[in-house]
């Protein structure tokens, strides 16, 4: 990794751990785990074991208080291994956040102690069948019964829906003209009787899935709300801030590994008696993605070190979500057309382009991330959903 402002010697050091543990470990089940579709429960626990989930956390919840940049690069490596692995560390940096800020210490704490330690896995439940880029406008009926909240409806599109052990729930607790000021969020363990949940057969992004989850009168006690009731949304919806900036860099991390092996092979593969690598119409489109990962890459960092810093970075995460997804999937496209009739063979280049894909829709849209710049620029007034 080139030396940059935000990666200083520290996080290099963090950096090159994380990577020989994701060649090592990660890279080999990357195939594999795409076929059968699920999560590597032993390798969540070693990347607990090393420190590499929520890392970011204080060390009160079993973190090592580092930085979200620290969390950054272990992303990154992960990702460029797969991934689909790489939302371990998403889902536990975001629902991290959002627990440890918003939860009973009583209640969260032995959950976040265990989303570190890699035991356990927190699926966030925003979208419902009717839309999820009108994100305030969700319907799911949570009611207070006593000592309880009440739980009816579905979610759906969720990641690792049903593999999650908890998940950090959006609910209606106010009536649907209250918008945004009527949504309470809760934790809610997945083994709560009257929850089901589904599996979609997803493009890419397969060993994480996505699915449904449907609640039938789910009881959860009144101690697992998440903020203050009816403001879990303009409460809680900060975090995404901060998965926004992860997302970028974990799709410029797999575009980077695109990069490098197509780098590589136009050097070794030969086309009218010389390399590929003597022909512009190969060599420039590559130079100008890379040029334009490694700006967005620093956009990223720019992000998470603006959060580090305790200051606005809505702007800088919008850019990075919309961005880094969109920039990644062109990239491995060109690379994959570099290696002719052989990238468009099932492996790790397809497989890469399938997985990216996903993140031009999870965690929100490009036309909602504009949105929210436009809104930042120009003031929230003046820019209407
Ligand atoms: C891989 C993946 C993982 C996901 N993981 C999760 C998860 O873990 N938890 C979760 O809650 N959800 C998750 N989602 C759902 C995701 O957040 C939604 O798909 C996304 O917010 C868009 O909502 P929608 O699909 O209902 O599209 P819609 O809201 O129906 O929008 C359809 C299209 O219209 C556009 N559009 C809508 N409104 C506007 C507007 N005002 N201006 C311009 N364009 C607009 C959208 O950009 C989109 O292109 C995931 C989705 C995917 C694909």
């Amino acid at each position: 990794m080139n030396p940059n402002p935000y990666i200083d010697e520290d996080l290099q050091a963090l950096a090159g751990t994380a990577r020989r543990f994701a060649q090592e470990r990660v890279a080999p089940g990357f195939l594999e785990r795409d076929k059968t579709r699920t999560l590597d429960r032993a390798l969540m626990r070693e990347m607990g074991e090393l420190g590499f989930l929520c890392p970011e956390l204080p060390e009160q919840f079993g973190g090592l208080g580092l930085g979200c940049l620290a969390a950054g690069v272990i992303h990154e490596e992960i990702a460029r291994a797969d991934l689909s692995c790489s939302y371990l560390n998403l889902l536990s940096s975001l629902n991290g956040q959002i627990l440890s800020r918003y939860g009973d210490p009583a209640v969260v704490g032995p959950w976040l102690r265990r989303l570190v330690s890699g035991e356990a896995l927190c699926a966030i439940a925003l979208t419902e069948p009717r839309g999820g880029s009108d994100a305030a406008n969700l319907r799911l009926r949570v009611e207070r019964s006593g000592g309880s909240y009440v739980i009816n409806g579905e979610k759906t599109s969720i990641s690792a829906a049903d593999q999650a052990d908890i998940a950090v729930v959006f609910g209606r607790t106010g009536r649907p003209e209250d918008g945004a000021h009527g949504v309470t969020a809760l934790l809610v363990p997945m083994d709560t009787p009257g929850i089901t949940t589904n599996r979609f057969d997803c493009h890419g992004q397969r060993a994480i899935g996505r699915g449904s989850i449907f609640f039938e009168n789910v009881r959860v006690p009144a101690n697992h709300r998440l903020g203050d009731e009816n403001k879990g949304f303009v409460q809680v919806m900060q975090g995404f801030d901060y998965s926004r900036s992860l997302i970028g860099l974990s799709c410029l991390a797999v575009a980077r590994a695109a990069l490098e092996e197509a780098w590589q092979y136009i050097t070794q593969r030969e086309a009218f008696g010389q390399p590929l690598s003597a022909f512009q119409g190969v060599t420039h489109p590559l130079a100008a993605f890379d040029t334009e990962v490694e700006g967005a890459r620093l956009l990223c960092l720019q992000g998470l070190w603006l959060k580090d810093k305790g200051l606005p970075h809505s702007a800088e995460a919008g850019m990075a979500k919309w961005w880094g997804p969109k920039l990644a999937y062109d990239v491995i496209h060109q690379c994959l057309l570099s290696f002719g009739h052989g990238g468009y063979d099932r492996g790790p280049m397809e497989q890469r382009l399938r997985d990216v894909l996903g993140y031009q829709l999870g965690d929100g849209t490009a036309q909602i991330m504009k949105t929210i710049i436009a809104r930042t620029r120009a003031g929230r007034k003046f820019v209407p959903a």
